[in-house]
Parts: C-alpha cells; sequence; structure tokens
C-alpha cells in the first residue's frame, strides 16, 4: 500500500492567515533540563496549516467541527490538475473533464509549488474557487473540496464562496500539500480534531494508491 503524505508539517514558522499569530511552541517540562519527561505545549489558530472549515466558520450558529460526519472526510478521492488555472470558476472547474459522481475533489493547483518553502509571506495571490465555482461544485454533487493554499476562496473574495459551500454541508479541507501527487483517484483520509464548538481544526490528510 503506498500512502501520501499531503499534510503541512506544523512548526513555529509555518506561514499563516494575514494578522494570525503564529505557532507557538514550549515546554511545560524538558529532559535536557533535568526534568522526567518532556512535555510541549502548543497554541496555535485553529485554520493552521492542513485543516478543515467547519460551517459556524462563517454561518453562525451552525455546525461545528467535532460534528462533521467523517463519511464525507474519508473515502475515493480525484485529484485534478489545475496548474494552468488562475481563478477556479464555473468555467474553469467545467474544462477539467471530472466525472460525474466525483464526491470528493482535490484541486492541485500552482499553490502547492509554494510549500517548497512553507515559511514563505503569505501569497495574496494564491488560487481559489470564486462564488461560480463554489455554485458549480455544490451543483455537480461535490461533498468535499481539498485545495492547496490556506483558504479555498480567493483573498479578494473570501465570503461568498464559503458561505455558499458551507451552506451547503461542502467539507473544505485547506492548507493540502500536493506536491509531487499525480492526478488520479485515491482513497483519501482526513481527520480533524474533535474540538467542541470549533470553527476549524487542523487535520492529517493522507491519499491512499488504490
Ligand atoms: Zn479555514
Amino acid at each position: 500500500m503506498t500512502i501520501h503524505d499531503i499534510t503541512l508539517t506544523i512548526h513555529r514558522s509555518l506561514v499563516v492567515w494575514p494578522m494570525s499569530p503564529t505557532v507557538a511552541l514550549s515546554h511545560l517540562s524538558h529532559q535536557a533540563k533535568g526534568e522526567d519527561a518532556t512535555v510541549t505545549y502548543m497554541s496555535l489558530n485553529v485554520h493552521t496549516g492542513t485543516h478543515v472549515d467547519a460551517p459556524r466558520h462563517f454561518l453562525a450558529g451552525q455546525s461545528t467541527v467535532e460534528t462533521l460526519d467523517l463519511d464525507v472526510l474519508v473515502g475515493p478521492a480525484l485529484v485534478v490538475d489545475a496548474r494552468s488555472i488562475e481563478r477556479l470558476t464555473a468555467d474553469a472547474l467545467a474544462s477539467l473533464n471530472i466525472p460525474p459522481g466525483t464526491e470528493r475533489l482535490l484541486v492541485l493547483t500552482r499553490n502547492s509549488e509554494l510549500w517548497n518553502d512553507n515559511t514563505h509571506p503569505f501569497a495574496e495571490d494564491y488560487v481559489g474557487v470564486d462564488a461560480s465555482g463554489a455554485q458549480w461544485l455544490i451543483d455537480n454533487g461535490v461533498r468535499l473540496i481539498g485545495v492547496d493554499y490556506l483558504s479555498v476562496a480567493p483573498y479578494d473574495e473570501l465570503e461568498p464562496p464559503h458561505t455558499l459551500l458551507l451552506g451547503a454541508d461542502v467539507v473544505i479541507v485547506e492548507g493540502l500539500d500536493l506536491r509531487g501527487i499525480k492526478p488520479g483517484e485515491y482513497q483519501f483520509v482526513c481527520l480533524p480534531l474533535k474540538i467542541a464548538d470549533s470553527d476549524g481544526s487542523p487535520a492529517r490528510a493522507i491519499l491512499i494508491e488504490t
């Protein structure tokens, strides 16, 4: 079985959303200081690195990350090559020849090259799904959309695509590292932490070759 880890490594210098504090890691105790055990303490934005958005992120009062359906987060997924596309509009998605019935769609864009240096300054010009693209995904029965930068939506159009997708119970996985992944069918596993009342959570995401 070949497993591809498509998760970003969490560390202090990992690029984060503008204005967000960076990841903080410290030690509550450390064997280097003569203590019995080493215990790390971490604080971070739940939208750090590879993570899942819950409806609550943009829709007040809606469901939170610990209640997301695992049946959606685990299952067959299609990786499509969109490296020549600058904005994931409805027309752009329609051009990718996505087979009907695709429920989990992971979009490989030029964004993934940014992960060659995951300490890079936040890149506002990343490729995202606009409102027309979000509606296309909903209309075509996509239940999970995975993208390779820190937001599903373009930086100049953050709210409408999120609201459309989350309002239609489409699970959004952001911050995937799809470098070196060949387009095609895989088994996808993405498990966010079970954090009560949270609008999102870091997750481990893998692709298994079928
Ligand atoms: Zn997010």
